[in-house]
């Protein structure tokens, strides 16, 4: 039976992208081929936000009691190593049970799943077929996989994908790619964050959009010129713009600068509801 390191799993609103407010079951995945460590930061610089936190490592036993950051990536504890404990590796029948508890009706009725992470397109993709296909997921129609958009996806997943789309088979259930490729401001490497050849494959195989963050104009120019490169390369699907912020203070001084650059260039909004709604805190 597959294992999955799981970060967080929990119900909530989605708060950005095609799903923004379907009740959502979230199961993040620990591990990240990226830091992000730019994020928030003046241009150049890069956060250390998280030092002090993981030198009081021991004082935490769950998510919910780590701090916020305003600086670098938001789910920190979802791939840095020092926090490796407080994810447990659980089996894809306890995951399947788990999620079942924590929904409403304690069955699949109209939510939504949202795999996400981290980086949830690393080695996890064998593990999601006997996940997917668990009795208890029978009656869940959509999943949406949060990824920065640098990860292949190995043959065996593909395949399995592919055989979502076959009339035959009749899986009745539809998977979408929200690719949050990373700009220059998240502080990656631009050679190694922007993949368009690895998401025109995630085309082949699902619905696919990519989720830009952005603070300033002149981050906005970088993400329409981003779009484009995707575009040259065969992706045909929308692009949103969405504020950077994973706390309020720093989401309501960017959210509507961004609204108004998305209008002015055509694409399309995201908001981050889970910030003004729950203050982004962990669990939400
Ligand atoms: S890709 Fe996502 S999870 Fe990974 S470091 Fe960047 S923001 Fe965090």
């Amino acid at each position: 039976m597959s294992k999955l390191k799981i970060a967080e799993l929990f119900y909530s609103i989605q708060g950005e992208g095609r799903y923004m407010g379907v009740p959502s079951v979230f199961l993040r995945t620990f591990g990240c081929n990226f830091k992000c460590a730019g994020f928030g930061m003046p241009k150049g610089e890069l956060s250390n936000e998280v030092e002090p936190i993981a030198q009081r490592i021991q004082e935490f036993k769950s998510y919910e009691e780590l701090p916020l950051v305003s600086t670098g990536c938001d789910s920190y504890a979802s791939w840095d190593p020092r926090f490796k404990d407080l994810s447990p590796m659980l089996t894809s029948d306890a995951i399947a049970e788990r999620i079942c508890e924590i929904l409403p009706f304690n069955e699949w009725k109209d939510e939504h799943l949202v795999i996400t992470g981290g980086e949830p397109l690393l080695g996890w993709q064998r593990a999601y077929p006997d996940l997917l296909n668990h009795p208890k997921m029978a009656g869940l129609k959509e999943i949406t996989f949060e990824t920065n958009g640098t990860q292949k996806l190995s043959k065996e997943f593909k395949d399995y994908l592919v055989q979502w789309q076959m009339p035959e088979v009749n899986f009745n259930k539809e998977v979408t790619f929200s690719v949050s490729a990373k700009l220059s401001c998240s502080g990656e490497e631009r050679h190694e964050a922007i993949r368009p050849d690895i998401v025109c494959e995630y085309e082949e195989v699902g619905y696919t959009y990519l989720k830009l963050v952005v603070a300033t104009e002149e981050d906005a120019e970088e993400a329409i010129e981003t779009a484009d490169i995707y575009r040259a390369e065969g992706f045909t699907g929308p692009v949103y713009l969405m504020p950077v912020g994973g706390v309020e203070s720093v989401y309501t001084l960017n959210n509507r600068r961004v609204a108004e650059l998305a209008m002015k260039n055509g694409l399309r909004y995201s908001d981050r509801l889970q910030v003004p709604l729950f203050k982004n805190e962990w669990g939400t």
